[in-house]
């Protein structure tokens, strides 16, 4: 591999939005063999909505919309700034909170006052000893309240894929590459996108671990792993990858953990970085 090869490469991608920080990375995506995709802001345009509210009978609608809308505030996760649009769009604009954390991959929990209020998946409340049921949302997300321990409302929340995912991924089966989707989302969610953009395997309900495991064990099964996420959830699989690709409107710690950039978020360019890297990487050997 020639220096001067790469660094031309490396030139061109960037004029075409691929960021890539080494050259290595670049040598290393011409013998991707699979991908695998985060779905919420990868797949996803990331800008989720709210389409489903009800709280549960002993609550009071708006007073639990705006403890969850005051908790969620505080996260820069896509569904949270989605409960916060929906509580702005009824009149609810969030108060500070006393205490935040986020648990990554589950939800988030906060204090509010004299309320202790968790928001996340079904699984995350369970977990946390919150009698819950989630009836079926006909492929929505499902995002859980519980107030002081006791489950206060569902939301059902969806987001489109993007516009240029399907085409996407028929490109990269062309190129021969396996894609999967790997997602903490629910699979009645995960199922549905993968299938309109054209991923044959989904695991869903995966935790950030679980997505590196995966990422580790594809690796050890002989294969060449690209991951494509934009969260906090997707760094260590990021990180874990032979190539990693950060969306470059996801967070900071995923652009930090991975050696490619998509700035402008469209998955296309993954498929565009492996042709230019096969390219080089037969005029360079
Ligand atoms: P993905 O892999 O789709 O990017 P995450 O790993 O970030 O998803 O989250 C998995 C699940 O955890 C979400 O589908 C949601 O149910 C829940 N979750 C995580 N963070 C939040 C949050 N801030 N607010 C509500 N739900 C959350
Ligand atoms: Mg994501």
């Amino acid at each position: 591999a020639t220096p001067t090869a790469i660094m031309a490469a490396t030139g061109q991608a960037a004029r075409r939005g691929i960021y890539i920080r080494n050259g290595e990375a670049l040598e290393t995506a011409s013998g991707l063999t699979v991908l695998v995709f985060d779905k919420t802001g990868t797949v996803t345009e990331g800008r989720p909505v709210v389409s489903h509210f009800v709280s549960q009978p002993d609550f009071d609608a708006n007073d639990v919309l705006a403890l969850v809308a005051a908790a969620e505030a505080g996260s820069e996760h896509h569904l949270a700034r989605s409960v916060v649009d929906y509580a702005r769009s009824r009149g609810i604009e969030p108060q500070p909170v006393d205490d935040f954390s986020a648990e990554i991959g589950r939800g988030i929990r906060a204090r509010i006052g004299r309320h202790v209020v968790l928001v996340g998946s079904a699984s995350y409340l369970a977990e946390e000893g919150v009698a819950v049921q989630v009836p079926s949302l006909d492929g929505q997300t499902p995002v859980l309240a519980a107030i002081d321990g006791t489950f206060a409302a569902l939301f059902g929340i969806s987001d489109r894929p993007r516009p240029t995912s399907a085409a996407a991924i028929a490109r990269l089966h062309d190129l021969g590459i396996r894609t999967i989707m790997v997602t903490g989302d629910v699979a009645a969610a995960a199922h549905p996108i993968a299938a309109e953009v054209g991923i044959p395997e989904v695991v869903a309900q995966a935790s950030p671990a679980r997505k590196q495991e995966i990422v580790a064990e594809l690796r050890a099964a002989g294969e060449s792993v690209g991951m494509i996420g934009d969260g906090i959830n997707d760094a260590p699989a990021l990180a874990a990858a032979d190539v990693g690709f950060a969306i470059g409107t996801g967070t900071d710690v995923a652009i930090e953990a991975a050696p490619v950039t998509l700035v402008n978020g469209d998955i296309a360019k993954v498929a565009e970085m492996i042709e230019l890297s096969r390219k080089t990487m037969r005029i360079i050997r």
